[in-house]
């Protein structure tokens, strides 16, 4: 019979991984598939966002859930289309509105870079000048399949999210947070 030395630990196999940090792998599985989406539409890309939605590619069944009734509700926001500069405050706005963790995934070229309108004055190149964003979807228009490729890139990333880390980078300095 085998003996264990004083102190040594049973094997925990694959948990052991786990153990470190038990509440993030649990909070990052709630998190990946139960995301509340707002779809932010700006033009034709958010065609090919309602059809990712419908039954043939059927976004739910990822754990991508239409659609929230607004950004308080949210917790992914898709920028599918062209963002003007006259947009862009109000898209910066509502996404302030959304309570963390948030994610944003940039869909099609015109929220990427500005797409076909790069060089007009009139539209901002790429939403990632004013909100972060977490997955890009390239194509002019993307098809439905590559939304459902973002969403398995951004879920991927939710698992391995430091959980504290997410709600420390979200927090206000000092300063502002005591003014409240
Ligand atoms: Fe329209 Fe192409 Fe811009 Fe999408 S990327 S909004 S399809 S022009």
């Amino acid at each position: 019979m085998d003996v264990k030395p004083s102190g040594a630990r049973p094997s925990l196999g694959p948990l052991a991984r786990l153990a470190p940090e038990p509440m993030k792998v649990v909070l990052n599985w709630g998190r990946r598939y139960s995301l509340w989406v707002f779809n932010f539409g700006l033009a034709c890309c958010a065609i090919e966002f309602i059809a990712a939605s419908m039954a043939r590619h059927d976004f739910i069944r990822l754990g991508v859930i239409p659609f929230a009734p607004g950004p308080r509700q949210a917790d992914l926001m898709v920028v599918s289309g062209t963002v003007t500069d006259k947009m862009a405050p109000a898209v910066k706005r509502l996404y302030e509105q959304m309570p963390e963790p948030k994610y944003v995934i940039s869909f099609g070229a015109c929220s990427n870079c500005g797409g076909p309108y790069w060089d007009s004055y009139a539209v901002t190149k790429g939403v990632d000048q004013i909100i972060p964003v977490d997955v890009y979807v390239p194509g002019c228009p993307p098809r439905p399949e590559a939304l459902l490729q973002g969403i398995l890139k951004l879920q991927e990333k939710i698992a391995q999210e430091s959980v504290s880390g997410r709600y420390e980078a979200a927090r206000p300095p000092a300063a502002e947070e005591g003014g409240r």
